[in-house]
């Protein structure tokens, strides 16, 4: 760490009751304060003290010196046929994540990054073969909604058509379960209504399984839950999401329940990519079925989408569809996810970002160091 760090507090990261915490703690300032703070920087999307006009000059002043609002840079955006965006931010030096915007004709999911790299090591994911690197900061986090305003804004005030954000999505780089300490303040600054008021059908937690995270969240926060099941027996899973080898299907199923029981919650989507060959089979889909009957569970089919060096090949139209029937049939509800942003590299599972000085690790235990050559 150089001594120019700045060390000031990034104010994008504080949900409601720490910003509150904040100001009283530093300026002796009511709760009123933190309020005014909140609707500024999310609802007005201020990224200065200085434009706060209704706070006093000698208040911002004293903002400036010990806080800030520093928002992630935007390296690079593309623009996919279907409308799709992707933003590469840099988080710092060397690193960068991936944020995703996906319009539709009622409304406009955010799809969000939540670690540099991941460490779940899912074969037929790219970001997967980037490594770990770190976690993103609850303000990292919550500042790539805060840009994909921004420049939605900008797009339509230069003629484009007005898209806003009414979803957010933690389906971008890393698993959010992971960084439990930064993704809980974000989402509670996601759901404040002074700061982006999403409801909590509309922000979707998306998680690999990990088991005893799903019960904490349970305890603190109602969210949408997404859980990546991707197989439909224990031996296929544990090849497939490494994970399940630490908390088999039973007992991500069990927790998955228990979440909607303490949450009032109405169902859990379970994501299932398909792999050409290896998961999508009809006794597949009877499995999966067995498994989720009568239960209160969605299941979202994902054709698989490819990445250089991946092995997997996605299955077949009619091998989805059919899939998708024989779930149908046997009572439960599974929809095909409509790839998007594909040809800019922006669907499910193709998000690389730039990861680097990665650590490349198997079930939490770290293996080596991967050499900068390796890196595809
Ligand atoms: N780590 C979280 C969020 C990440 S990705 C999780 O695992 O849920 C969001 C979804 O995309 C997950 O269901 C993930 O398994 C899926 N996915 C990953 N790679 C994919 C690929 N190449 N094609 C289609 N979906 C993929």
């Amino acid at each position: 760490m150089s001594a120019s760090v700045d060390d000031r507090v990034n104010l994008l990261g504080l949900p409601r009751a720490e910003l509150e915490a904040f100001v009283a703690a530093r300026f002796g300032a009511k709760p009123f304060r933190a309020r005014q703070l909140l609707q500024w920087i999310h609802r007005r999307g201020a990224s200065s003290f200085q434009e706060m006009t209704d706070l006093a000059k000698g208040f911002r002043a004293e903002l400036e010196a010990v806080a800030t609002i520093a928002v992630p840079q935007i390296v690079a955006s593309q623009s996919s046929s279907d409308g799709t965006r992707k933003w590469l931010l840099r988080m710092d030096a060397s690193q960068g994540i991936e944020t995703v915007f996906i319009p539709e004709p009622d409304r406009g999911t955010l799809c969000i990054s939540s670690q540099v790299g991941c460490a779940m090591d899912c074969g037929f994911c790219a970001t997967a073969r980037q490594g770990f690197n770190r976690n993103l900061s609850a303000a990292e986090i919550v500042g790539q909604v805060w840009l994909a305003r921004r420049e939605l804004a900008a797009a339509a005030a230069a003629g484009e058509t007005p898209r806003s954000i009414t979803n957010v999505v933690f389906m971008g780089m890393g698993e959010p379960l992971a960084n439990y300490r930064n993704v809980l303040p974000a989402t509670r600054i996601l759901l404040d209504d002074l700061a982006y008021d999403l409801s909590r059908r509309r922000v979707t937690l998306s998680t690999s399984g990990l088991v005893p995270q799903i019960h904490r969240l349970a305890e603190d926060c109602n969210v949408a839950l997404a859980v990546s099941l991707h197989a439909p027996n224990d031996a296929l899973r544990d090849q497939l999401v490494p994970i399940n080898r630490k908390h088999p299907i039973a007992e991500l199923l069990a927790a998955c329940w228990h979440y909607l029981e303490r949450q009032n919650g109405r169902s859990v989507t379970f994501e299932y990519v398909m792999l050409d060959g290896v998961n999508d089979q009809p006794e597949h889909a009877r499995q999966l079925a067995r498994l989720l009957r009568g239960r209160p569970a969605k299941l979202n089919l994902i054709p698989f989408n490819p990445f250089v060096g991946t092995q997997f090949v996605r299955s077949p139209d009619a091998a989805i569809l059919a899939f998708r029937d024989i779930l149908n049939d046997m009572g439960v509800i599974a929809t095909i996810r409509r790839t998007r942003g594909g040809d800019i590299d922006a669907a499910c599972g193709q998000l690389a970002g730039r990861v680097q000085d990665r650590v490349v690790v198997r079930l939490g235990t770290k293996l080596a160091r991967a050499p900068a050559e390796a890196r595809p």
